[in-house]
């Protein structure tokens, strides 16, 4: 039975809440080595794309790429197992990134390596109470963070990623709608602030960004006065208004490789350094500081949840057949409404000229 450890997080429901992970076991550099080739024989012998998320291990963000799946952002990764010819898909990320990828193509198996793997967003959102903040507001239009589960996301008319969140807001608030946005706090302040629009605000943040910390954020910028700073808007305002550029994983990526500049200080989970350290190997990347006053054990800045996906989970699963995501049909297809509206609205964008972004003068992811 492998250990597990308490994870602490805000809800807006119950107030300061419990939850659990599972520590991860960390393989040594010949163990890894097998499992890794055992892992890219599995996944073509079971007819399986992997899709991870950047906050994931660096070892499944590399057999990822080596195997002919995907490094991406919860937008990103939507889209793609949707299109992936696959069988099979195996998401290495948090349970809603594989209900979302279920609803999508419930024609193919979605595995995960860990079923457990959560999200303080979703656990802060349940249903039920969500349902019930819905129904006094009546005269709003509902947008949900992808970072949800499929019941919250049936009760929606828009889900949204970091990536469209801004975009998708600006849309509707130009056609005169008011918003009940849930569940992050955070960006849902960023995007009240940027764009004006009336926002009902869900109380939800997540734990990871929660704890970056504004003032060591101004002693590390003096620090390093030719860094741009990056930051994730699921970080707190003061963070946020340090910022050279605010945006998604994947708008964070865009920005690092397009800017003029050494240094990056960056706000985001420290899975990401992966990905920045490989495209931009001539630059330095400096993770935010979050162990202030207030330092509790969440502050390594790294999600417990991202870190439970392991190899040997991915081969487990795959071996095995277990950690199937299964959703009922019927929850599936109303699920699927608000979700298929985001990637119809963000595929259109694709095609039409750019329009505003999370990034200012970067453009959309
Ligand atoms: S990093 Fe935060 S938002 Fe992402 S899965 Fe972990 S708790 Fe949820």
């Amino acid at each position: 039975m492998s250990a597990t450890f308490a994870v602490t997080f805000e809800s807006p429901v119950t107030g300061t809440s419990q939850a659990w992970a599972r520590v991860p076991a960390e393989p040594d550099p010949a163990e890894r080595d097998v499992l890794m080739a055992r892992c890219a024989e599995l996944l073509r012998a079971h007819d399986a794309a992997l899709v991870a998320h950047y906050y994931t291990h660096p070892d499944l963000q590399d057999l990822a790429q080596a195997t002919g799946g995907l490094v991406a952002d919860s937008l990103e990764m939507a889209r793609f197992g949707a299109r992936h010819a696959a069988s099979t898909l195996v998401v290495a990320g948090v349970r809603f990134m594989g209900e979302t990828a279920k609803m999508l193509s419930m024609d193919k198996r979605v595995l995960m390596p860990d079923l457990d793997a959560n999200c303080s967003l979703d656990l802060g959102c349940p249903a039920p109470q969500f349902s019930a903040f819905c129904d006094a507001h009546p005269d709003r239009t509902v947008v949900v963070y992808a970072n949800t589960s499929a019941a919250v996301k049936a009760r929606a008319d828009w889900v949204v990623t970091s990536s469209c969140a801004l975009d998708i807001v600006a849309h509707l608030h130009a056609r005169g709608e008011k918003i009940l946005w849930a569940p992050d706090r955070h960006l849902g302040g960023y995007i009240q602030q940027q764009t004006g629009a009336d926002m009902l605000l869900w109380q939800g943040s997540c734990i990871v960004h929660d704890e970056f910390k504004a003032l060591e954020l101004e002693m590390l910028k003096a620090e390093h006065p030719r860094a741009k700073v990056l930051v994730h808007p699921e970080s707190p305002a003061q963070v946020v208004a340090l910022a050279d550029v605010v945006g998604s994983t994947s708008q964070i990526l865009k920005a690092a490789r397009e800017l003029d500049a050494p240094e990056f200080i960056v706000a985001t989970d420290t899975g990401m350094f992966h990905a920045l350290k490989q495209q931009n190997p001539g630059k330095t990347f400096i993770p935010a500081p979050t162990a202030g006053n207030a330092a509790t054990c969440k502050s390594c800045a790294h999600c417990p949840w991202m870190a439970m996906n392991t190899l040997a989970g991915l081969a487990r699963v795959l071996e095995s057949g277990h950690n199937t995501i299964e959703l009922a049909p019927d929850l599936a297809q109303r699920a699927r409404l608000p979700v298929a509206r985001m990637l119809d609205f963000t595929a259109a964008q694709a095609t039409a000229a750019t329009r505003g972004s999370l990034v200012p003068g970067i453009g959309a992811a």
